[in-house]
């Protein structure tokens, strides 16, 4: 990949159609696989920021908490795991990397996968699921700082940035992409660098490939 070119890239993820003009079966099809994480962490109060428990959700669960992803994808939803992703092992990594690799050679319809993923490993699934999934389509790892049940939860918005990228022509060919907190990273420079921030992901000074936070509308 040309570095010069990915550093000045900014995805340009224009904005929604309204939901009338299209029709759900026009839409383009993202898988969504689950693994856990903060994004489906409930907490016992909506201020338990940093107190709760990871994988308390289900997939379809956060899926159907953002409705705004109707107007952007038709979306199957596929639950691999729900744990927290200090507990991601090897073992995930291939039954992830072959399920996209299968999701992809069998439909062809299938515009990108998403992976909802704690964020303590995403880096470590991203890299390795770049180095074996074998399609261009966009493979997007999404999680979040804040659990679902947190006030002011990043998730939710997280998700619907990360089914728009999965869907968006621009993130094709540009190897498997972390997106959190409005910004598109590269798996292969991106770290995780505060263990509490919202704009923890960074990829040095490589910085990121685009931004997913363009002003949209469904009406
Ligand atoms: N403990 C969480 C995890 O599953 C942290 C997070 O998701 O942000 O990695």
């Amino acid at each position: 990949m040309n570095r010069v070119a990915l550093a000045a890239l900014t995805l340009s993820l224009g904005p929604g159609l309204p939901a009338s003009a299209q029709t759900t079966s026009d839409l383009p099809l993202v898988w969504v696989l689950s693994t856990g994480g903060t994004i489906s962490g409930r907490g016992a109060t909506s201020t338990s920021l940093a107190d709760y428990k990871s994988g308390a959700l289900l997939g379809e669960e956060l899926g159907s908490a953002v409705p705004e992803i109707q107007a952007v994808a038709r979306v199957k939803v596929e639950q691999i795991a729900n744990i927290s992703s200090t507990d991601i092992t090897v073992a995930h990594w291939l039954s992830l990397a072959k399920r996209i690799n299968s999701i992809f050679q069998s439909d062809p319809s299938t515009a990108g996968v998403v992976i909802t993923h704690g964020t303590n490993t995403i880096e470590e699934t991203a890299y390795f699921l770049n180095l074996t999934v074998k399609h261009d389509r966009p493979v997007v790892l999404v999680g979040s700082m804040r659990p679902a049940s947190a006030i002011s939860a990043d998730g939710p918005l997280n998700l619907l940035n990360a089914v728009r990228t999965a869907v968006s022509k621009e993130a094709r060919g540009k190897g498997v992409l972390v997106v959190l907190n409005d910004e598109i990273n590269g798996a292969r420079d991106v770290t995780k660098t505060n263990t509490y921030r919202v704009e923890t992901f960074r990829a040095g000074e490589l910085g990121l490939l685009g931004y997913a936070s363009r002003q949209w509308r469904v009406t």
